[in-house]
């Protein structure tokens, strides 16, 4: 059994969801998670914000203009009357929850259910569409099957045990379809996997349920081996391992959510990346193996901090890494690339939340200096301990340009430069001229 993902773009309008048809197989039985409509989410954030500032007019506002979209999206999703009533009923219900809260006392756990309203639209309407349609489906709620622990750790096993009787209950029908994004939490809260998580959501169902395989469909052909948006000519990477993907999708590959690379790696579930706008494009398969002998593809992280540490006291002392890296974890802070030194060390952050408590306490081991502004530049491919070359190749491509840090060796499949953000663009261009 298959599982599809749609985002956001690809369910954005009535001719966008009723387009899914020509995708979807309705003859196979397979699983269809979907994102909220695009902008939703996005829209139910402002809601929250409004709410936690105490701007009960302001929200209100906001839903009423939110809705107002919703009314225009079913008048054209729902030609046959009674269908429209329907999909009437479905917004009145969701938005009455939104508006509700305005007499409730508003914390986190309220503003997570205004977050899952997007889904639970995108989902409940898609359902009553394919009923207008004449094509079986049936609803599979998120919120019965999808669950985080106390770590927000979603938990496999619960999945495989919550989904499989519910699918067990309809053997002849073919098409679930169900909610991205939403989850509850260890205290039976709605909840979610974070912005962008309807990925993870396929890839934890396709885990959960030892699917074949997972589709993820959204508007580009494939993660392509450079940023469209800076390089022209980029290409579609033809195969990924499931170690390069996740090295990319966390350097701004905005493709796919870094966190949805795990589950099916570990249960081995192949990911294909495919692009709703042209359905015949290969796309991007990610398994267990990768090409041999190959630069696969560049990308670029923003907004990187490095922070230098210099003192002699490091030089043949043991333990002092343990004590700088001490300080990050206190602060919840996630270090990215390093690079050390026998006296010092430089390493990056992406997260600055706590930047100055981070140097007051880093200020206690030698001389610390910050450079802000700048960019992970990420190269993939197979370049394990016995290979050579590589380095060279990208270092000669790169060589008009200063260079922050240089991080190879960590994997067998990363080489990663820092740079001034301001060189970003000359340094993608010219290593995808030198290196494709
Ligand atoms: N709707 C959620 C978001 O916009 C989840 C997703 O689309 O993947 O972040
Ligand atoms: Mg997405």
């Amino acid at each position: 059994m298959k599982v599809l993902k749609f985002g956001g773009t690809s369910v954005g309008s009535p001719a966008r969801m009723k387009n899914l048809l020509d995708i979807i197989n309705p003859a196979e039985r397979q699983i269809v998670v979907l994102s909220a409509v695009s902008g939703t989410t996005n829209n139910l954030v402002e809601i929250g914000q409004a709410y936690l500032a105490g701007d009960k007019k302001k929200a209100i506002s906001l839903i009423g203009t939110l809705k107002d979209k919703y009314e225009l999206f079913i008048k054209e999703l729902f030609t046959d009357e009674q269908f429209l009533k329907q999909g009437k009923e479905v917004i009145d219900y969701h938005f009455n929850v939104l508006a509700n809260l305005a007499n409730d006392l508003f914390t986190t756990i309220e503003d997570k259910v205004i977050l899952a309203q997007g889904e639970l639209l995108s989902t409940t309407l898609y359902h009553v569409y394919l009923r207008q349609i004449g094509v079986p489906s049936v609803l599979l709620p998120a919120l019965d099957f999808m669950k985080i622990d106390e770590d927000n750790e979603p938990i496999v096993d619960y999945i495989t045990e919550k989904i499989t009787p519910l699918l067990d209950k309809h053997p002849d029908v073919n098409l679930f379809i169900t909610q991205g994004f939403i989850c509850r939490n260890a205290f039976g809260e709605i909840d979610n996997l974070r912005r962008g998580g309807s990925d993870y959501t396929a890839s934890l169902i396709g885990a959960g349920i030892r699917s074949e395989e997972v589709q993820i469909w959204t508007d580009i052909d494939g993660m392509h081996n450079n940023d469209p948006r800076i390089v022209k000519g980029t290409q579609p990477i033809a195969q990924l391992s499931f170690d390069e993907a996740a090295e990319l999708a966390y350097f701004g590959a905005k493709i796919l959510h870094p966190q949805s690379v795990f589950p099916a790696q570990k249960y081995k579930i192949p990911v294909r990346l495919l692009n709703t706008m042209d359905p015949q494009a290969k796309g991007t398969l990610i398994t267990n193996t990768s090409e041999k002998d190959k630069i696969k593809s560049i990308a670029a992280k923003d907004g990187i901090t490095a922070i230098k540490i210099q003192s002699s006291r490091m030089l043949l002392a043991h333990g002092f890494l343990r004590k700088v890296f001490e300080v990050f974890e206190r602060y919840k802070t996630s270090i990215d690339m390093i690079t050390t030194s026998e006296v010092a060390v430089s390493l990056t952050i992406d997260d600055t939340t706590y930047l100055g408590e981070i140097t007051t306490e880093l200020n206690a081991f030698g001389s610390v200096e910050l450079d802000v502004n700048h960019t992970i530049i990420c190269v993939v491919g197979d370049f394990g301990a016995e290979k050579h070359g590589y380095a060279a190749r990208v270092l000669e491509a790169v060589k008009h340009i200063p260079l922050r840090m240089i991080s190879y060796g960590g994997s067998d499949h990363n080489l990663s430069l820092l740079v001034k953000t301001e060189d970003k663009v000359e340094i993608l261009r010219s290593l995808h001229n030198r290196l494709f």
